[in-house]
């Protein structure tokens, strides 16, 4: 036992549990599977779709049996003669699989029969409707001029006087009709004294799309203009005294920055 130990053989848990015996993988049986596979054999005979780029299923079923586990869900995004699905089907994972053929559904059926695998009475489900982005865009993605272009997303086209018009709504002072709070100062003006302002800055890469746009006061945006952002604009309204009400130019750019994004869910 003390050689055991010795030679690192014995391992505990804890120091009041039972020892247990070590095993390492150089004591297993057979030897380790390299990256050269050779005893696998290509597709021949019945097996064979006519695809020139088909790999044999016993290929697939040891590359899902090494990297998934029963349960998992498979995807193979070029799906071609469905070996993958199928190979999934055989090792009970869940799988999809797209093509770009109109026909791809048909031949994972069929060769689901043709593998006599049993789908027990399940369904397999296919579109041929292309595929939809459903998480918002990237602003990098907004920001990209051809996009622009091809107006994918209805509020990156909505003119200035429509930005106008919605910032309007949300930076409104609810008992002053016409008049409007000023994000960077917190003052209230007649609407017609407010600017439409960039929160980052052109140059700086900002864009005109309504998620960097604000409503400010003649005065704040002079202070503004291209050289800072407005968060700095805010900090140097607070330095120099020209802020009114802090508070209320937070409330009020928090109510854009949360229009920005509702409008973003609204029009996709
Ligand atoms: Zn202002």
């Amino acid at each position: 036992m003390q050689a055991l130990y010795e030679d690192g053989r014995l391992t505990q848990a804890s120091s009041e549990s039972p020892f247990r015996y070590k095993k390492y993988l150089s004591d297993a049986k057979g030897i380790k599977m390299s990256d050269l596979w050779t005893n696998i054999k290509p597709v021949r005979g019945k097996e064979s779709c006519g695809y020139p780029t088909q790999k044999p299923l016993a290929l697939y079923e040891r590359i899902i049996s090494a990297g998934s586990s029963k349960g998992d869900v498979v995807i193979d995004p070029f799906a071609g003669c469905a070996t993958t699905c199928v190979a999934a089907e055989r090792l009970g994972r869940k799988w999809a699989g797209i093509d770009i053929w109109k026909g791809a559904h048909r031949l994972v059926v069929a060769r689901l029969q043709e593998a006599s695998h049993s789908l027990q009475g399940r369904q397999v489900y296919y579109t041929k409707d292309p595929p939809r982005l459903t998480d918002p865009l990237p602003v990098t993605l907004l920001d990209d001029p051809t996009q622009y272009k091809r107006k994918p997303y209805g509020w990156v086209a909505l003119k200035p006087a429509q930005i106008r018009e919605r910032l309007e709504t949300v930076q409104a002072v609810a008992d002053k009709p016409g008049f409007i709070y000023c994000a960077a100062c917190g003052r209230q003006l007649e609407q017609a004294f407010m600017q439409l302002e960039h929160i980052r800055a052109n140059s700086d890469g900002g864009s005109n799309f309504i998620d960097n746009r604000v409503l400010i006061c003649g005065p704040c945006n002079r202070t503004k203009s291209d050289r800072y952002s407005f968060k700095r604009l805010r900090q140097i309204n607070i330095k120099t005294g020209w802020t009114v009400d802090r508070d209320i130019a937070a409330v009020v750019y928090k109510k854009v920055i949360r229009l920005h994004k509702r409008i973003k869910v609204e029009m996709p």
